[in-house]
């Protein structure tokens, strides 16, 4: 090698070991202590005080568990991840479950792995009909849930359940990005059964004041229903988590009235979004009755006498108004551990009433909740 040829090597290296780092490196961590800033913000303007779950074993996920559908038996996996950037929504406390720093997509392909390996899982994969794919936040955002993660969950799905309908993801309506979902439907399409794509979304409350003003949802009519035309167009399955009584100063009559509300428009949504000769857009509603979360503004709410989680016959009275609509409906019967003592909706003496509820999600029979509102 002649003199200057040596040198240029030299330059070059100087270049890619010192000069790249110097202007990569940098901006790769002033990104990540800014989403670290989002979250911190986003608590503190939403009243949170709780503290983030840094102890978590990073190799595991926060929760799996089974549940019986329409769709047949339903895998949930709730995965460990930093926590959801939009942080601020009233009564949520499930980026406590999170941690506040990236977890490296090595430690989530370590959670899908023991997911799989989990005996029950094993015992029961060839009946799971639907995965429920959350991390307590955005699956989508790719700043805090690994897309390697995300394409490597898909493959294990192919490979280890058969018989899979419907692969459900959770996000923010702002991270979905069509050719990413085009992607991924079409991945998930090459398992050995025809399976589904759906995007579960936050919609909350119906009446805009109470959603956006109230409960600091951040997501107007007008975006919402530009995301439901993309799904519609590619015929996804959408999944609308809608809550009952979300905030103080709520009546349970106002709780009852804007599940109704909520209703009427999905159900008009669902057609009017397609083109007149197609198929109206699936759109099922997963109606959460609101209980006071820990490090929340509703704990203060419920200790101050200003908030009561709503009741079970409340609950079954707001659902049968969907009797012979176009929705499916399910309803959240779990606290999943995060409501304070007597933060609940389930309260002494509503076993019965649970049982006929979990019965309802199983058949979509509206008889059942007949039954209990008279
Ligand atoms: S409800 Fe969803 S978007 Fe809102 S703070 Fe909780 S996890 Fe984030």
């Amino acid at each position: 090698m002649r003199r200057h040829e040596a040198l240029l090597t030299v330059i070059n290296l100087y270049i890619i070991v010192f000069t790249v780092p110097f202007f990569y490196s940098p901006l790769t961590m002033r990104d990540s202590a800014s989403i670290v800033r989002q979250i911190s913000l986003g608590c503190s303007e939403g009243g949170k005080t709780f503290e983030f779950d840094e102890q978590h074993d990073r190799t595991k996920p926060i929760r799996t568990w089974f549940q019986e559908s329409t769709d047949g038996l339903v895998l949930f996996i709730v995965f460990y991840s930093q926590a959801c950037r939009w942080s601020r929504c009233l009564g949520c406390n499930l980026p406590s479950t999170c941690s506040q720093f990236p977890v490296n997509y090595r430690d989530i392909l370590k959670q899908i792995d023991a997911v799989i390996a989990d005996p029950e899982v094993q015992e029961k994969r060839w009946n799971v009909r639907k995965l429920i794919v959350s991390n307590n936040g955005s699956i989508l955002d790719q700043t805090t849930f690994s897309s390697t993660a995300l394409i490597y969950l898909v493959l294990q799905a192919n490979l280890h359940f058969p018989n899979l309908s419907v692969f459900s993801i959770e996000t923010r309506v702002e991270y979905v990005e069509v050719e990413e979902l085009e992607f991924l439907a079409r991945a998930i399409g090459e398992g050995d059964s025809p399976t589904e794509l759906e995007l579960a979304v936050g919609f909350e409350a119906f009446d805009d004041r109470i959603r956006n003003d109230v409960m600091k949802k951040g997501l107007s009519k007008r975006v919402f229903e530009t995301f439901v035309e993309k799904v519609a167009r590619y015929r996804f399955r959408l999944k609308c988590y809608l809550m009952q009584k979300p905030v103080p100063g709520m009546t349970d009559e106002e709780g009852v009235r804007d599940i109704h509300d909520a209703i009427d428009y999905l159900s008009t949504l669902s057609k009017t979004c397609t083109a007149a000769d197609e198929p109206p857009v699936r759109i099922g509603i997963h109606v959460n009755p609101t209980y006071a979360a820990k490090g929340t503004l509703l704990e203060k709410a419920l200790r101050n006498g200003t908030y009561a989680p709503p009741n079970l016959h409340d609950v079954a009275r707001a659902v049968l108004y969907a009797e012979g609509s176009p929705l499916s409906v399910f309803i959240g019967l779990s606290d999943e551990d995060l409501a304070i003592p007597n933060g609940s909706f389930i309260r002494a003496g509503d076993e019965e009433i649970l049982k006929e509820l979990e019965a309802f999600n199983r058949t979509q029979n509206y008889n059942l909740l007949r039954a209990i509102t008279t």
